[in-house]
């Protein structure tokens, strides 16, 4: 886009004032000059302004705009964005607006962010998700990704914004919480509410400084856990039998704290000798830990590390840095969960990957038997070390001739005796093998392979058994393990993400993480889409 001329320029231009705030290659750069081209109107069809009726809004270019320079540097809060654009030449002319124009405030941002969290009305996909897609194509179609190029998936920790509380705090601000809503619904005091259902300690400041005990002893801890959660237990119970009274609009919050209360109470409580409810010695398998950010789940980077919220996956390429495919999901989720849903759409966008390189936790044999079958990728990952008893010979030691499925041991003996068998672990039928308890008690290996179980030697295979051992067999030759070795640089894919906010959510619910690591994405994107374009503008230069 060529820039205008002197007598073309508005005295309110940034670009006038501030001729060289644009420097070619970055953010700001390719959003002042390719704002228009760069985001078709299809991805924000439904948005309020954009068609004939109804009121004016801003225009969804410009709200895009601000949405992406809000992740440019270290991630802004929307007020903080806002008030930025007030007053920043440089993002003023990346949004085109002139110097004394109006800004869109932080509630139409909001707003616009709650539309691309919707499905587009044409596919049904949530718009950032297309809205994304549509930046990596452009920059595959810039030449962004070359000839050269490896592919990479990986998780990090995505810390929560709500506040993660212990179980008697859950259960006290919970209760707090839903008595100041039903005095709000009911129009009356909160110290009312509190007399009604026999729970004073709502009216306190807070729920641990209400009750003046000494946490250390486990007496007093007890007393107060179990006065917490029977307080919260009859204010579930009045809630629900005088749902009734309070208006319709109300009812489906006052409700949905209910069941967090209850939910908290079944998960993190036990009934003690004397009847009482207290902490239960046991974590619940998907534990709320937040009221306010009730999908945020406790998490584990490795066996002594933890984090609490989300985990963020993506998928990218080491040469370029491209960020092809990213993923939000709660912090408890297998990294394995969500890997066949990136790499496939990975491959939609780019059909050149063929291979994608994952650390152990993406090694199982029955995600690469999905990924290659769905998406022809081989996922190149350590596989599962193969666990055996010391002193015993493993299931490695057997071979197994699939086709005409027969196993022979590490004694040289061939068995023919197969059937399929239920395995409650996989839930699903898998393959067996049995040898004669004849041979195997006269066998010299006996010991090393049953140990002290009588009979003859009886094998369960994986389900996934032929692609666990071509993993295994290919694990151990040097040229894969030297191919390996580049997945480290992954981390440096995961730091371009991180480095400009995806380490903590700026705001409520998983919904708003996946858009944030969305656009944290599109602007990685686009600064190597900015690169690109300024390279090739000067390149057209050098030969005009
Ligand atoms: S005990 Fe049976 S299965 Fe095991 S090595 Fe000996 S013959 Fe083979």
């Amino acid at each position: 886009m060529p820039r205008r001329s002197l007598s073309q320029a508005s005295f309110y231009d940034p670009e006038l004032l501030l001729p060289k705030c644009l420097e070619p290659g970055t953010v700001p750069w390719l959003l002042a000059r390719f704002r228009s081209k760069l985001f078709p109107a299809w991805l924000f069809k439904g948005w309020r302004g954009e068609g004939r009726r109804g009121r004016k809004a801003w225009p969804a270019v410009t709200l895009v705009v601000l949405l992406l320079l809000r992740w440019t540097e270290e991630g802004l809060s929307r007020l903080g964005s806002t008030k930025r654009a007030q007053t920043d030449l440089l993002w003023r002319a990346a949004m085109g607006l002139q110097l004394g124009a109006p800004t869109p405030d932080e509630k139409t941002l909001r707003e616009f962010e709650i539309f691309l969290r919707g499905r587009h009305s044409g596919s049904g996909v949530p718009r950032y998700l297309l809205f994304h897609e549509h930046v990596v194509r452009l920059c595959i179609e810039a030449g962004v990704v070359g000839e050269d190029h490896d592919w990479t998936m990986d998780s990090t920790p995505m810390w929560c914004y709500g506040a993660v509380l212990d179980t008697v705090r859950l259960l006290g601000d919970g209760t707090r919480r839903l008595a100041q809503r039903w005095a709000a619904a009911c129009k009356v005091s909160l110290a009312e509410v509190a007399e009604q259902w026999s729970v004073p300690h709502v009216c306190g400041k807070s729920t641990k400084g209400y009750f003046h005990v000494d946490w250390r002893d486990a007496t007093a801890r007890a007393e107060v856990f179990d006065t917490v959660a029977q307080g919260a237990i009859r204010a579930v119970e009045s809630v629900r039998r005088h749902i009734q009274v309070v208006r319709s609009s109300k009812r489906k919050g006052l409700l949905k704290l209910s069941r967090q209360l209850l939910r908290t109470i079944r998960d993190d409580l036990d009934t003690d000798k004397q009847g009482r409810l207290v902490v239960a010695e046991r974590v619940a398998k998907d534990r709320v830990i937040s009221l306010t950010d009730p999908q945020a789940r406790h998490g584990r980077k490795s066996k002594s590390s933890t984090f609490n919220g989300f985990k963020l996956h993506l998928i990218g390429d080491l040469v370029s840095g491209l960020i092809s495919a990213v993923a939000v999901t709660t912090g408890n989720t297998h990294d394995g969960a969500v890997a066949n849903r990136l790499i496939r759409r990975a491959k939609a966008l780019h059909e050149e990957i063929e291979q994608v390189l994952a650390d152990t936790a993406y090694g199982g044999a029955a995600l690469r038997h999905r990924v290659r079958g769905e998406s022809q990728v081989h996922l190149l990952s350590p596989p599962p070390a193969n666990m055996r008893s010391e002193g015993r010979l493993g299931r490695d030691t057997i071979e197994i001739d699939f086709l005409a499925q027969t196993a022979t041991c590490a004694a040289g003996v061939t068995t023919t005796d197969h059937e399929m068998v239920w395995s409650s672990e996989h839930q699903v039928h898998v393959s067996a093998f049995k040898w004669p308890k004849q041979t195997c008690r006269d066998c010299e290996l006996r010991e090393a392979c049953c140990g002290k179980r009588q009979g003859g030697h009886r094998v369960r295979l994986h389900p996934y058994e032929q692609e666990l051992r071509q993993a295994r067999e290919d694990w151990s030759r040097p040229e894969v393990r030297a191919a390996y070795r580049r997945r480290s640089e992954c981390e440096r894919l995961v730091h371009r993400a991180t480095r400009h906010g995806a380490r903590r959510a700026r705001s409520w619910g998983l919904a708003q993480a996946q858009l944030q690591a969305h656009a944290i994405a599109m602007t990685c994107n686009l600064k190597l889409l900015a690169k690109a374009l300024a390279q090739e503008t000067i390149q057209n230069r050098a030969v005009a």
